[in-house]
């Protein structure tokens, strides 16, 4: 089939390409006791580079489950994780940790910041895990720079100082995007983002989660059960009884 770009929206261009990231035919169960309960029986999702996706579906239908796979932080039973049409999620656990950290960035819906840091420290780990001593010590005022700049980029520079309990959930979750990007991941995977915020809160962490796909290209894959969140993305995907159910194309905002 041929098609030519003339009339192409920047989206559609982008389905040509060889997606960014896919979770292939994935199947997951846990095990509770004597039970073996399955979660995910065939489970796909694939994003090119830019998009912004969402994914919906009822409380345990398996999206955090999914979202943790594409992510590396959990192992699929069966099916396949492809980064850029290389698979990666049978790799050995060293290269895995190396992608994940590199490539995949994460927010969850209890922030996760760590309570005895402050804002710019807790905004500054993944940097400091990632270098030896010595090689942070000689880097620290670069990362520490790198830091406070993206905590300005998410409107944050007049809190670096305090710890997460001074902050608001807003702010906290603003000081978790900000550290997850100082990694400069390719992708932002998002487990209920606004999920513990009030609606017009998480209407600014949707804000900027918009801003950060549109001038930086973020990919994002945000999991939420809140419809109207949902919608903010430029495709919805509903995941019911372990599989993708529907997709619903939205205009690009
Ligand atoms: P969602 O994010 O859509 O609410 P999850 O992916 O968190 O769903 O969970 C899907 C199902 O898997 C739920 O029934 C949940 O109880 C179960 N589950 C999730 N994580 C684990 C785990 N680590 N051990 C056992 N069961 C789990
Ligand atoms: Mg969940």
């Amino acid at each position: 089939m041929s098609t030519t770009s003339q009339h192409q929206s920047p989206l559609e261009t982008l389905k040509m390409t060889t997606p960014l990231i896919s979770a292939l035919a994935i199947e997951k169960s846990y095990v509770k006791g004597q039970h073996k309960v399955p979660v995910l029986y065939g489970a796909g999702l694939t994003a090119q580079r830019g998009e912004f996706i969402s994914v919906v579906g009822q409380s345990g239908s398996g999206k955090s489950t999914l979202l943790h796979v594409m992510g590396l932080l959990d192992s699929p039973d069966v099916g396949e994780v492809l980064l850029e049409g290389k698979r990666i999620d049978n790799l050995q656990q060293s290269a895995r940790d190396q992608l994940r950290n590199h490539v995949f960035g994460f927010i969850f819906q209890f922030y996760h910041l760590l309570p005895e840091l402050t804002l710019l420290e807790n905004v500054m780990t993944p940097l400091m895990i990632r270098h030896s001593f010595f090689s942070y010590w000689s880097k620290r005022k670069e990362i520490r720079q790198q830091a406070m700049d993206i905590l300005q980029q998410v409107g944050l520079e007049h809190r670096i100082k305090h710890r997460p309990s001074e902050l608001s959930g807003g702010e906290m979750q603003r000081g978790a995007i900000a550290r997850a990007l100082i990694a400069r991941p390719e992708i932002l995977l998002a487990d209920e983002p606004t999920g513990n915020l009030d609606s017009s809160t998480g209407g600014e962490i949707m804000e900027t989660l918009t801003q950060l796909n549109e001038d930086n290209q973020l990919t994002i894959v945000m999991v939420t059960h809140d419809e109207a969140v949902a919608q903010r993305a430029h495709r919805i995907v509903r995941l019911a009884e372990g599989r993708i159910a529907t997709v619903a194309h939205e205009e690009a905002a």
